[in-house]
C-alpha cells in the first residue's frame, strides 16, 4: 500500500520541486490540492487544440468544446451517484455553491421569522451567505454547537428545530477540526421533520466516498481545487424537484429560453442556474482528476491517510507543550494544534524556511476559535501523496522551531 502511494508522487511535477534548497513538504491540502500531470496536460491541450466558446456554435471547436464539457458533467454525475446531470450545476467552488442556495432558496423559501440552522464549526462560506440571507430576510440563524474534543452536539438538534426550521446547512468534514460529522443521522433528524440539508463536502469529496443518492442530502457542494481538480470550479449537487421551484441566481447568457423587453423565460436544469460562459476547460480538467482519484480508489486513499493521520497524530504526543483542537474519533486527515506560549503564524514563518508548508490562523473558521478561546492553530492537512518520511521531517523541524521560540 505504502509503495503505492510513494510512487505516486511522480504524477504531481510540482512534489519534486524544492523550497529555500529544501525538499517540498506540502501539508497544506486542506487548503488546495496539487495537480496530477493529467490535468494540467488536460488544461494545455484544450488551449492548444480544442478551445471555443460552449453551446450553441456550430463550428467543430465549439462543438467538441460543448461535447466535452457535458462528458465532464456526466463524469461528476457518476462520481457523487447523482440521478441525472440535470442535478449537477457547474460553479466556481464550494462558496459558489452555497451562495446561489443561499440566495436563490431564500428567494423562493424563506420568510420572515424562519429559521435556518448551520454548526459552530462551518467555514465562514457556510456561515456568511446565511447570516446575510437572515438579515436580507429578517430571518433567524440558530447555531448547533460541539463538544470540546469537536464533535457536533446532534442531541441538541433535536431542540433546535422547529416548525419554521426551513433549512439545515452542515459541514461533512471540518477543515479546522477534521471531525467526520454524522451526516447520515443529520439528515434522517432534518428529513423526520421535512427540513432539507445541505452538505458543505469541500474537505469531504476528497477522503470519502460520496453518494448523494444513498446521503439523501438534498444540496451537497464541493471545490474542484481540493480535489485535485483546477482552481475556479465546483459543484452544486441538488435535488431536481427543489432546483426546479428555486429562481435563478444571475442573470446572462445560456441561462434563459426566451427574451423579450417586457419579459424572460428561463432555461431547463442544469443551466438555469449557470449564466455566462462557464470555466468549461478546468471543469473538463477536473474530471479528468476526478477520474485519476478513481483508479487510485477512494477508500485506498481514506486508508492510507488515516494511517498518516494516525501516524503524526502519535509523533505529535512528544510534544508535552502540544493540544490538538479537534479530537473525534472519527477524523479526516487534518491536525490542528496549539502550542502553549507560542503564536501559531511564529511557528509557519519558521517552519516554512525549512520547506515545510502548513498553514496558520482560523481557517475561514472564527467562531471555533472563539469557542476554544485561541487566536487560531496551525494546521497540518495531508493528501495521498505524503509520505510517513515526510511526518518525521516535519516532527524533526518542529522540534528545532519550538526550541528556537522557547529561546
Ligand atoms: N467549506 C470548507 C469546509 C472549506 O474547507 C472551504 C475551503 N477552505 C470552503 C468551504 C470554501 O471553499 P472555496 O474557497 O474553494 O470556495
Amino acid at each position: 500500500m505504502k509503495k503505492i502511494f510513494e510512487d505516486i508522487r511522480k504524477d504531481f511535477p510540482i512534489l519534486s520541486r524544492t523550497i529555500y534548497n529544501k525538499p517540498l513538504v506540502y501539508f497544506d491540502n486542506a487548503a488546495t490540492t496539487q495537480k496530477p500531470k493529467i490535468v494540467i496536460d488536460t488544461i494545455a491541450e484544450f488551449y492548444s487544440n480544442y478551445n471555443a466558446n460552449i453551446h450553441r456554435g456550430v463550428h467543430y471547436l465549439s462543438d467538441y468544446s460543448t461535447q466535452a464539457t457535458e462528458k465532464a458533467r456526466e463524469v461528476i454525475k457518476n462520481f457523487i451517484n447523482a440521478s441525472s446531470v440535470k442535478e449537477v450545476i457547474l460553479t466556481k467552488g464550494t462558496t459558489e455553491s452555497i451562495n446561489l442556495v443561499a440566495f436563490s432558496f431564500g428567494e423562493a423559501f424563506i420568510n420572515e421569522g424562519d429559521e435556518i440552522i448551520v454548526s459552530k464549526m462551518e467555514h465562514h462560506s457556510n456561515f456568511v451567505p446565511w447570516q446575510l440571507l437572515c438579515q436580507r430576510k429578517k430571518a433567524v440563524l440558530k447555531v448547533l454547537n460541539f463538544n470540546s474534543i469537536g464533535e457536533l452536539n446532534i442531541d441538541e438538534l433535536y431542540k433546535l428545530i422547529t416548525v419554521k426550521t426551513k433549512i439545515i446547512a452542515v459541514t461533512h468534514v471540518s477543515n479546522a477540526l477534521g471531525t467526520i460529522n454524522p451526516i447520515e443521522k443529520i439528515i434522517e433528524i432534518a428529513h423526520s421533520r421535512n427540513v432539507p440539508v445541505l452538505i458543505d463536502g469541500a474537505q469531504a469529496i476528497q477522503h470519502i466516498k460520496v453518494d448523494v443518492q444513498k446521503l439523501n442530502c438534498d444540496f451537497y457542494v464541493f471545490s474542484g481545487h481540493k480535489i485535485y481538480g483546477p482552481t475556479g470550479t465546483g459543484v452544486l449537487y441538488g435535488k431536481k424537484d427543489l432546483l426546479e421551484k428555486m429562481p435563478p441566481y444571475q442573470g446572462g447568457g445560456e441561462m434563459i429560453s426566451k427574451v423579450t423587453v417586457e419579459k424572460t423565460t428561463f432555461n431547463v436544469l442544469p443551466y438555469k442556474f449557470e449564466a455566462g460562459t462557464p470555466n468549461y476547460i478546468d471543469t473538463i480538467a477536473l474530471a479528468e482528476a476526478i477520474k485519476y482519484i478513481e483508479k487510485i480508489g477512494i477508500d485506498n486513499i481514506y486508508n492510507y491517510e488515516t494511517e498518516l493521520l494516525n501516524y503524526a497524530t502519535e509523533r505529535l504526543k512528544e510534544f508535552p507543550e502540544i493540544k490538538i483542537i479537534g479530537q473525534a474519533p472519527k477524523k479526516s486527515a487534518v491536525i490542528s494544534f496549539s502550542v502553549d506560549n507560542v503564536h501559531p503564524s511564529d511557528i509557519g514563518i519558521l517552519i516554512d524556511k525549512m520547506g515545510i508548508a502548513l498553514r496558520t490562523g482560523t481557517h475561514c473558521a472564527e467562531p471555533i476559535m472563539q469557542e476554544f478561546n485561541i487566536p487560531g492553530t496551525v494546521r497540518v492537512s495531508f493528501a495521498f501523496y505524503n509520505t510517513f518520511k515526510e511526518i518525521d521531517l516535519f516532527i524533526e523541524a518542529l522540534k528545532k522551531v519550538l526550541l528556537m521560540l522557547k529561546k
